[in-house]
């Protein structure tokens, strides 16, 4: 979602002149986008920060822009803190971005508004900003407001831009993407329309919510081959006494159900989980360790819990460190040999590969996977799997 952002925000910059600089030595404008879902991320920004000041003194006329989540929740105050900062510029701001360029006056005018330009295989599409929901660890919603829904014709029209431009893969990006509405719009309609623009030959999507995993959506995986067979489902827990605590909406049961619906259609699913909640005892770890068991995700993206000012589990004790570090490490190793026995188990199933080399590229399960012979970038081809090695695939053609 950040290299999105990114990336449109770049796209005003370069309709005031600006072009791409490779290294910061050659560049006139810094754009640091932030993260702020944990902490660690807001500090390694806030430190990067604070190393441009150098950068900014060697050469007069150096513009550096904080944008994103941390420069919301920490507002103008950075600017007494680095005074050498020109812009701040809040996620909850992307809309006014250009306007807040125009108002700085440190910017040149807009020069003329270029369709902007797609690079790579995969094409980014925002199709909804914000969030609605409040869990009770999260700082999302406070830094990047309520959910905002881009009309259907614009994520059309921006598909089909980037399509012309070279996309063949669509990722349609939002904090709860599946619970997109437009009108009499939903989020299955919007990836079957997605998919028949010309030019599109996969649909990704991320993040989805387990509680609008509908009949509807699964209707559309089963029917239209061009939605790809992955689905990033962050549980964040197994245990349903966490999952009340953190108030995410679903509970371990629905999530075995929506789980197995999900292996019906064939569908590998890979997770984020928080582990050391404030109120996560043993046995509420435990039954993560089962429910991560059960669901054979082949990737998770583990977390410590992070306490986030401003949030209601901000407020709870907090466990020993020990404790989230010992925790991690168990899930850590769990989740390593998971994924070791997902990717095996691939071997002598048939995969269509999207090159993203002349050698490599990702099926639609979200394996990569190398082939022994070379491919058009670009091109879709069938294999078969033949062996695995570590988190890469080997094909026979
Ligand atoms: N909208 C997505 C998640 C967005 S945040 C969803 O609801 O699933 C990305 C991930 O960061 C989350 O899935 C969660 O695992 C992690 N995360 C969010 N807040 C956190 C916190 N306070 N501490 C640790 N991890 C956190
Ligand atoms: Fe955060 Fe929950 Fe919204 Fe995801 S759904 S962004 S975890 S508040």
């Amino acid at each position: 979602m950040n290299l999105a952002d990114s990336e449109e925000m770049f796209q005003h910059l370069r309709a005031r002149g600006a072009q791409r600089a490779l290294t910061p030595q050659e560049a006139d404008i810094i754009l640091v986008n932030t993260c702020t879902v944990r902490e660690h991320a807001e500090h390694r920004a806030v430190s990067f920060l604070g190393r441009l000041a150098k950068w900014k003194k060697e050469k007069p006329g150096r513009r550096i822009i904080f944008a994103g989540c941390a420069a919301q929740r920490l507002g103008d105050a950075l600017k007494k803190e680095f005074p050498f900062l020109d812009m701040v510029a809040g996620a909850k701001s992307i809309d006014a971005f250009p306007s807040l360029l125009d108002k700085s006056g440190l910017f040149p005018p807009l020069q003329e508004t270029l369709a902007p330009e797609q690079e790579g295989l995969t094409g980014y599409v925002t199709i909804m900003r914000g969030c609605d929901f409040r869990c009770s660890y999260c700082i999302v919603p406070y830094v990047r407001g309520p959910v905002k829904c881009l009309p259907l014709q614009h994520i059309l029209q921006e598909t089909a831009q980037k399509a012309a431009q070279g996309a063949k893969e669509i990722m349609l990006l939002g904090q709860t993407v599946n619970a997109y509405k437009d009108g009499q719009t939903s989020f299955a309609d919007l990836l079957n329309r997605v998919s028949e623009v010309p030019g599109v030959e996969r649909v990704r999507f991320m993040s989805p919510h387990p509680a609008y995993l509908t009949p509807d959506f699964l209707a559309a995986v089963r029917h239209n081959p061009k939605i790809a067979k992955h689905i990033h489902l962050p549980i964040q827990s197994g245990s349903t006494k966490v999952l009340k605590e953190m108030k995410r909406g679903y509970t371990r049961e629905m999530l075995l159900e929506k789980l197995a619906a999900l292996a019906e259609c064939q569908m590998t699913v890979s997770t984020d989980i928080i582990v050391g909640f404030p109120t996560e005892t043993e046995q509420d770890f435990e039954r993560t360790l089962s429910l991560v068991d059960q669901a054979q995700f082949f990737a998770a993206y583990c977390f410590k819990y992070s306490p986030r000012q401003g949030t209601p589990a901000a407020q709870m004790q907090l466990l020993p460190e020990a404790v989230l570090e010992q925790r991690l490490d168990i899930l850590l190793n769990k989740v390593r040999d998971l994924s070791a026995r997902a990717y095996a188990a691939q071997i002598g199933s048939h995969q269509q590969v999207l090159m993203e080399e002349e050698n490599k590229g990702r099926s639609s399960n979200n394996f990569w996977v190398k082939t022994s012979k070379n491919y058009k970038i670009g091109s879709i081809v069938d294999v078969e799997i033949a062996r695995a090695d570590g988190t890469l695939l080997f094909a026979k053609e």
